[in-house]
């Protein structure tokens, strides 16, 4: 697929907000600094984009990007934040939890993580949490050019054996980088796939 339109559309905080369409929605989510934002920017090759949901105030919201006029990139909000108060983490993980619960538009949400990284908790619940309410997810593996080539194969392999201890079967995977663009053409080809089926 070739991204030639990509524009921002709205920004919400319920659910229930979200722009009335007949077309798919594709959501990106992943703890912040997960490389989120430049993926999104990868794969769009617009480099406006992510900056729209980083500016203030965006980040904690619903951010809908028509693309191409045939499907919605939809940015969420990062799960398990660190820095905010308790009340303010039950206020994103509801309006997370409701979106994905909820949002029948919802085709397939990406759970970004960082190849770097060993298996953490808080995306290890978050994946098992998906898994048991039935929702459509794959794994993107972020910022592979920080590793070689064996170790990022590793460091994948990991978490898939990670995985298979809880579950029987793997999700989609794929790796990326938005530094030299490892995944652009397989991810892209992978929501053209969603897009005719
Ligand atoms: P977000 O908070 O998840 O939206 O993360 P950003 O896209 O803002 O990226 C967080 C940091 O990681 C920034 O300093 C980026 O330049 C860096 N980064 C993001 N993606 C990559 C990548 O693929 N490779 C490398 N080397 N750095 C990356």
């Amino acid at each position: 697929m070739i991204i030639k339109t990509a524009t921002f559309e709205i920004s919400n905080s319920d659910y229930k907000k979200c722009p009335t369409h007949q077309k798919i929605e594709i959501a990106f989510i992943g703890r912040s600094n997960v490389g989120k934002s430049s993926l999104i920017n990868m794969l769009t090759n617009h480099q406006k984009l992510a900056k729209i949901s980083g500016s203030p105030g965006k980040t904690q919201l619903i951010n809908h990007f028509l693309i191409n006029d045939t499907w919605y990139l939809v940015d969420l909000p990062g799960y398990g934040f660190a820095k905010v108060s308790i009340a303010m983490r039950k206020k994103f993980e509801e309006m997370i939890r409701s979106y994905i619960l909820k949002r029948k538009e919802l085709t397939m949400l990406f759970v970004l993580i960082d190849i770097r990284h060993d298996a953490q908790n808080v995306d290890l619940e978050f994946i098992q949490w998906l898994g048991e309410s039935g929702i459509p997810f794959g794994l993107i593996f972020t910022k592979s050019d920080k590793l070689s080539k064996a170790k990022a194969v590793q460091s994948v392999d990991r978490y898939k054996k990670e995985l298979l201890k809880a579950w029987e079967e793997l999700p989609p995977v794929f790796i990326s980088s938005s530094v030299d663009k490892t995944g652009h053409d397989t991810i892209l080809d992978f929501i053209d796939s969603l897009l005719i089926g």
